[in-house]
């Protein structure tokens, strides 16, 4: 091959999924990548794993080639503002009342649109009807031109955003890993009930939740963000009963997914953690696994109890 035909075959474009114009397209991040680097800097020994693929250590998440560069820089730009302005913020100090601006709508819009268009374009949804099909497909074009400025706000397809932090009273059928998936835990998820539907994105201690149909928007309060400003404060925020059960089923199946570990694997955790307990002592991750002690005792260290 001549350097002239490697260099053409280099060249090829794709539409960008955003803003749909031919471009060179980015490898970018499904779920911000910011949010791996804490998950790896806290874990007290620089490593994380994928909850559903213990045995691999992920660094980075999942990544895919969609965007443009100039799209590209249009979700960093909210990432960084997110980042910087709540989301470390909060981890400081859960209990301040942190004010945000436009960027927030924009981030979360970004994050549910990332999520909505991954379970879409990769096939997850194939055996939908119909119907519940036409209303991703409705939001999937809003989100898109919300976040290109061609609309003032998402609409119907509102962003909830709640913040968690440590559970400190137990219930008899929470998991004993509830604290580290709900202060840890990076997922994300479309989730259908019983007439609703909304994509889930699990950032340490932020879900976002992105309405793609929701008749019964007064089981909210206190989740929405708005389109200017608003706070992010200590409040009562009412949300579904079912989440409460849907946010325990995770948190089982990332229990399950640890416990499914190999024995190599596990000596090699085992090693890891020894070689890093001055670390550990301390991290985020530390902390996380004491307020699952705190409520469970023993239970909390054998995902078997
Ligand atoms: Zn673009």
């Amino acid at each position: 091959m001549t350097p002239l035909a490697r260099s053409t075959l280099l060249m090829t474009t794709e539409q960008c999924r955003l803003c749909q114009t031919d471009s060179e397209l980015q490898l970018s991040h499904i779920l911000p990548a910011f949010t791996y680097r804490w998950l790896r800097e806290s874990s007290g020994n620089g490593h994380i794993r994928h909850s559903l693929e213990p045995n691999k250590r992920v660094q980075d998440g999942l990544k895919r080639y969609w965007l443009c560069s100039s799209c590209e820089e249009l979700f960093s730009r909210s990432e960084t503002a997110f980042a910087g302005r709540l989301f470390h913020p909060y981890l400081a100090a859960s209990g301040r009342v942190i004010r945000y601006s436009d960027w927030l709508l924009r981030f979360c819009t970004s994050v549910s649109w990332r999520v909505i268009r991954f379970y879409r374009d990769e096939g997850h949804l194939n055996n939908w009807e119909s119907d519940a099909l036409g209303h991703v497909s409705e939001a999937e074009i809003v989100w898109r031109e919300f976040l290109l400025g061609r609309r003032q706000n998402p609409g119907t397809f509102q962003q909830h955003l709640l913040p968690v932090d440590q559970i400190s009273s137990a219930s008899a059928d929470l998991v004993p890993n509830i604290n580290r998936y709900l202060m840890r835990a990076i997922d994300m998820d479309i989730c259908r009930g019983s007439r609703s539907i909304f994509t889930y994105s699990k950032l340490g201690r932020f879900i976002i939740l992105g309405f793609v149909h929701e008749p019964n928007l007064n089981h909210w309060k206190g989740t929405r963000v708005h389109a200017t400003h608003g706070f992010v404060e200590p409040r009562k925020y009412m949300v579904p009963r079912a989440l409460g059960g849907y946010l325990n089923d995770k948190a089982t199946k990332m229990r399950d997914a640890l416990d499914s570990v190999s024995e190599r694997q596990k000596a090699k955790i085992d090693e890891a953690f020894r070689s890093n307990v001055d670390r550990y002592i301390g991290s985020d991750a530390f902390v996380a696994m004491n307020a699952d002690i705190e409520l469970f005792g023993d239970e909390a260290f054998s995902p078997r109890g």
